[in-house]
């Protein structure tokens, strides 16, 4: 398997994919007069995640690049009435909308096409190229032959063209209960590819559709209207993941022998998603959703869409990203730390500094004047000299990060100790004289004092170099803050892998993957609006939950850490 670290093996630009070379030459060759059609067919039966994110950056992205000759169709598959649901509908067009792309006139519904592929079904049986088989479903499947043996005729195989039409309507009309029949494309039950072994296009489904309602009782399979719904679109370019490669003979197939068809598409593959330390299939996503092992679709640990946007990715970083993993034919693994990568690279131009301290440690500075307090002008992103300035009030009691402060330091641990110096950040140097600790033993307050002469990035004189500097946060100023920090869902790479066939993912959940911790922050944040990025100083970019957050009571999802391996070791 091919593994993209990060930003290692850099993948050609976009421009250079086998999908595009391929696209640009039908282009050039005027094939459907130059013009390019894409779509993005999701199942309406879950939450879109990171995966589907890089099929609708290909689809949408192509439409653009290739404007205004071009267009991509937001499809979506509702072809299976059991699993579908209106909710689902609705959070993928959101999800689509967020990433930047729009499908303008361009949103459509398999289930529109119900009656023509009704018909198209019929047109088949007329040609003798389709049946209605009696066997069950045990019989079907004994008799489909294996990788080595070929299958086994149907005794219904040979039914005449009128006994399967009226079957079929008969099939419609309901007069049948679920699984007494179904209807088979005839094509080749010897075929090497198991997918040519006379296909079922239509199962009886007794089931109440989120659109049809009960007008249907029988339904197509994904087999069957994928590739008739894509010609009815007028489709060129129809882009799937790797494991439909064994379906595009069947795609052929149906596009060549059913006639009338307006358009004209061909399918291509390209390699899925795969991203480590999580999984990337509705199916498993909703066991987590179902059974409360994740507060929801769009809980901040989640590879969904709506997960990384409560989390704080953004758009441009999930693009971003999806551009830089690029299009490959074989199977790949993508490391978390690229698309940890993007994210900052994003946030970084963008997020307004601020100070907060997750684990507050108090630091008197016992020579600053009590009641005293100063404000120091601090830029709002030192990135973008438009983003202005803000006051930040200093006084003498302050807090400080834990993890800033070590009673017992390691070697190379350069920030504040007995007795050592380390710099405030934007302030000046402050010395620890004393350590207070309560009756068990636990640090309370550090007293320290402050060098006046060693603001504005003067050093200390007649003292050793300072290294560490650290952030802080005026105690008496400072707001409180629930703060989420979030670590990976999973504990191994691949939890599919690790757990095999037979083993369950869940087992390698990540116990750890959500502390929240009090956190005390500067007091600009007081008018911090739901859904806003943050980079507190030194400790990672933060997002104001855009659920939970408002005046009174703030609430932070850590977008990600500041730097690749974050160290506490190391100032
Ligand atoms: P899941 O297994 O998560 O349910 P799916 O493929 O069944 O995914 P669909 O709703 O059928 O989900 O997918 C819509 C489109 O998104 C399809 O064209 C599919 O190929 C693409 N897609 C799904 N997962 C990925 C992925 N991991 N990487 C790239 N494209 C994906
Ligand atoms: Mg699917």
């Amino acid at each position: 398997m091919l593994r993209f670290p990060l930003m290692s093996n850099a993948p050609a630009p976009a421009s250079k994919d086998f999908i595009r070379e391929m696209i640009n030459a039908d282009v050039e060759a005027q094939r459907s007069e130059g013009w390019v059609i894409t779509r993005f067919p999701p199942e309406p039966n879950g939450y879109l995640h990171l995966g589907h994110a890089k099929s609708i950056c290909l689809n949408f992205g192509l439409a653009l690049e290739h404007a205004p000759k071009a267009r991509c169709h937001l499809r979506f598959d509702d072809t299976n009435p059991t699993k579908e649901e209106v909710e689902y509908v609705e959070s993928i067009q959101e999800d689509v909308r967020w990433l930047g792309f729009d499908w303008g006139t361009h949103c459509y519904y398999a289930s529109d096409y119900f009656e023509s592929l009704f018909g198209f079904a019929q047109q088949l049986i007329r040609k003798g190229l389709a049946y209605v088989d009696d066997q069950s479903l045990e019989q079907m499947r004994a008799n489909r032959g294996s990788l080595t043996a070929p299958g086994t005729e149907s005794p219904f195989r040979n039914r005449s063209v009128q006994e399967n039409l009226a079957l079929f309507d008969r099939m419609r009309a309901g007069e049948f209960p679920e699984g007494a029949c179904v209807l088979r494309a005839k094509i080749d039950m010897a075929s090497p590819n198991m997918n040519m072994r006379d296909p079922v296009i239509y199962r009886i489904l007794k089931a109440h559709h989120h659109r049809t309602g009960d007008a249907w009782c029988i339904y197509p399979m994904y087999d069957f209207a994928h590739p008739l719904s894509d010609a009815l679109e007028g489709i060129t370019h129809s882009l799937c993941t790797l494991e439909f490669e064994h379906h595009r003979p069947l795609y052929e197939w149906l596009i060549s022998q059913v006639e009338g068809l307006p358009g004209n598409p061909y399918q291509r593959e390209f390699a899925r998603l795969n991203l480590t330390y999580t999984v990337m299939s509705k199916r498993k996503l909703l066991e987590l959703v179902r059974e409360g092992l994740v507060t929801g679709w769009d809980d901040p640990r989640m590879p969904t869409i709506s997960g990384i946007r409560r989390r704080g990715y953004t758009p441009t970083a999930i693009r971003t990203f999806c551009e830089t993993v690029g299009l490959t034919k074989f199977p790949s693994l993508t490391e978390l730390e690229l698309l940890e990568h993007c994210v900052r690279g994003d946030l970084n131009k963008h997020a307004q500094r601020v100070y907060g301290v997750l684990r507050p440690i108090k630091v008197v500075l016992t020579n600053y004047p009590e009641g005293q307090v100063e404000m120091l002008e601090m830029a709002n992103n030192p990135e973008d000299p438009e983003a202005g300035k803000r006051p930040v009030p200093l006084s003498r009691e302050l807090y400080i990060d834990a993890d800033d402060f070590m009673e017992h330091p390691v070697p190379d641990f350069h920030r504040l100790v007995p007795g050592g110096e380390v710099r405030l950040k934007f302030a000046f140097c402050i010395i620890c004289n004393e350590v207070v600790k309560d009756a068990d033993g636990k640090i309370v307050e550090l007293r320290c004092t402050y060098d006046d002469a060693t603001r504005h990035g003067v050093k200390p004189v007649g003292r050793p170099r300072v290294k560490g500097i650290i952030h802080w946060v005026s105690a008496a100023h400072a707001l409180d803050a629930e703060v989420r920090l979030y670590d990976k869902l999973f504990t191994v790479e691949q939890p599919d892998e690790a757990a095999g066939e037979e083993g369950d993912f869940k087992q390698f959940l990540n116990p750890d993957s959500l502390e929240t911790v009090c956190a005390k922050v500067e007091p600009s944040l007081s008018e911090a609006k739901p859904g806003s990025h943050f980079q507190f100083e030194r400790v990672g970019y933060f997002f104001s939950d855009p659920k939970e957050c408002r005046p009174g009571k703030l609430v932070f999802n850590r977008t990600v850490a500041l730097k690749d391996g974050f160290s506490k070791a190391k100032a």
